[in-house]
């Protein structure tokens, strides 16, 4: 299609989706491949969004480098006569965590025109509220277009604080999967999901890693029971973690890098300093508007700067759309794809799907930290503010991993898996469950379907139990 904008022309869809994300690449696909709908997606970077790019999946990649590194180091227990630092290339294991990627951007471009999508590979603003104005990548022009269907999902991005002088210094998530070779030492700001489980990675990569937060725990929206002791686990693991974190003065670039390591003097506060190798922002993220041009197409945005939306993902205004991060809400890779279905299943589906949406209650998420969080449902303190402390039960318990049983002791002591479990009422309905400790990422998908279809207590005990598990524990919980 050649660019039209200059002749006057628009092309006209059955459906624009702008962003190639998960939410995006989801919600395209259903309306195209299964309602046969003409569908235009909208990219502007790389197939695949955030999750295959910068997110999801390298993360799990280097999860999974970081793990076989703190395997082998756990191997000596075992009678392993593995040496200690045994030498590896994180430039190879990069080389290979990128070729995955770009394969898997294949597979996207491939599915995308299978299901007969068309993919225009630009920026889209609004013109007005049914036509995009489509810039392309190539520098080749324009591109208008039109529907009576647009779904915005175009995701977000990190932030740097900008009052900080020399922040700039910094990377951010997105930096971190461009290191090609290992910083020696390291400082995090933040106290979230990126800033823990990219601590934990460096750290069980022999990294010295420095974190700075603003509480006395990480993880503040989880439990009390996953802020403490995850806190306490990373304390033991030798991640140095400072609290009471609120800015540093000023951010100094001593070494570019180029040659020698970088290195960069932070600025504490009361004259102290710290010199590190790399200084990592992991404090949030911004929701992508601005490219958008919203202001030509009425769209409102809410509070924090989140495209406000529904729970059917409408905007306020008719015929626009918008799920995934962009829309804050759960800011996870499932959460954008089942967002994106519904919402093609409720506009081009049949009859019984007109009322299709995403319930965002019971979703489960796990942070991959060393070790992982699992979690579903309510928090004791959302439990009882919702339902009243008279009418909670908690279950809570912990068990040594048998992995450990061959750890010296104090090691064990560290290591125990776990378990909470929140009920509410006299039939113990089960509101929260939260897990903490190895393998509890593949735990609690299982977990995850009971307590969405209502489980009850009596439920998850009328289970019998896999021995020897840790898992077993969740049934077996007086
Ligand atoms: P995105 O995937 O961000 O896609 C938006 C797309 O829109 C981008 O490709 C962008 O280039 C494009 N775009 C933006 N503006 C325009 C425009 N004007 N025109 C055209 N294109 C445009 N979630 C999990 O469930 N599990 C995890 O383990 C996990 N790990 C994560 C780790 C990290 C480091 C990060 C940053 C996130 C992680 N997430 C994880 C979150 C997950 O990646 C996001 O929730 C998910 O990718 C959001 O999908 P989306 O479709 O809303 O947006
Ligand atoms: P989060 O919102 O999870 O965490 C950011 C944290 O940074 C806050 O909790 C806050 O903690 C802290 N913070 C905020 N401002 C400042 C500041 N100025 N200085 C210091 N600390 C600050 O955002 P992330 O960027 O970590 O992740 C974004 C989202 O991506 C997540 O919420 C999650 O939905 C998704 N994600 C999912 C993953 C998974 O599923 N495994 C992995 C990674 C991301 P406090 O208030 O305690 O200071």
């Amino acid at each position: 299609m050649a660019a039209n904008v200059a002749e006057g022309k628009v092309k006209e869809y059955d459906y624009i989706v702008i962003g190639g994300g998960s939410g995006g690449s989801a919600t395209a696909r259903r309306a195209s491949g299964w309602y046969g709908k003409k569908t235009l997606l909208v990219e502007n970077g790389k197939s695949g969004g955030t999750c295959v790019n910068v997110g999801c999946i390298p993360k799990k990649m280097t999860w999974n480098f970081a793990s076989v590194a703190e395997s082998l180091r756990d191997s000596v227990h075992y009678g392993f006569e593995t040496p200690a630092n045994i030498p590896f290339s994180f430039p190879a294991f990069k080389k290979r965590r990128d070729e995955k990627i770009v394969s898997l951007n294949r597979a996207y471009d491939r599915n995308w025109s299978r299901e007969g999508i068309e993919l225009l590979r630009g920026t889209a603003s609004f013109v007005t509220p049914k036509e995009m104005d489509i810039e392309l990548v190539d520098g080749s022009g324009k591109l208008r277009v039109k529907s009576d269907h647009i779904c915005l999902t175009t995701g977000g991005y990190p932030i740097v604080p900008k009052e900080i002088e020399g922040a700039w210094f910094g990377i951010t998530s997105d930096g971190f999967f461009d290191i090609e070779e290992l910083p020696s030492k390291i400082a995090v700001v933040g106290a979230g999901y990126i800033a823990v489980e990219i601590a934990g990675m460096l750290n069980a990569m022999g990294v010295e890693v420095h974190m700075f937060i603003r509480g006395e725990t990480f993880l503040r929206s989880f439990d009390p029971m996953v802020q403490t002791i995850m806190t306490e686990r990373y304390e033991a693991a030798g991640v140095k973690i400072h609290k009471g974190y609120k800015g540093f003065e000023k951010v100094e670039r001593v070494s570019d890098g180029k040659g020698d390591e970088k290195v960069l003097k932070l600025f504490l506060k009361d004259s102290e300093t710290m010199l590190v190798n790399e200084l990592l922002w992991a404090v949030g993220r911004k929701p992508e508007t601005e490219s958008l041009k919203l202001e030509n197409s009425g769209v409102k945005l809410g509070d924090k700067g989140y495209i406000a939306v529904d729970k059917f993902q409408n905007t306020n205004v008719d015929g626009i759309y918008a799920l995934g991060d962009v829309t804050g809400q759960m800011e996870l890779t499932p959460v954008a794809i089942a967002a994106g279905r519904h919402l093609s299943n409720r506009l081009f589906g049949p009859p019984h799907l007109k009322n299709s949406f995403l319930p965002y209650e019971n979703v489960p998420t796990v942070v991959f930290a060393h070790p992982e969080i699992g979690t579903i449902g309510l928090t004791e303190p959302q439990a009882i503010s919702k339902y009243g402390k008279e009418n909670i039960k908690i279950y809570q318990s912990k068990v040594s991993a048998t992995f450990y049983w061959f750890f010296p002791p104090e090691e064990d002591k560290k290591n125990p898996t776990e378990f909470k479990i929140i009920c509410e009422g006299p039939e113990e309905k089960i509101v929260g469950l939260h897990l903490l400790g190895l393998g509890v990422g593949e735990m609690l998908q299982g977990f995850a379907v009971a307590v969405k279809m209502g489980a009850r207590k009596r439920d998850f005990d009328a289970c019998v139990a896999i021995h020897p598990t840790s898992a077993e524990e969740i049934v077996t919980m007086k």
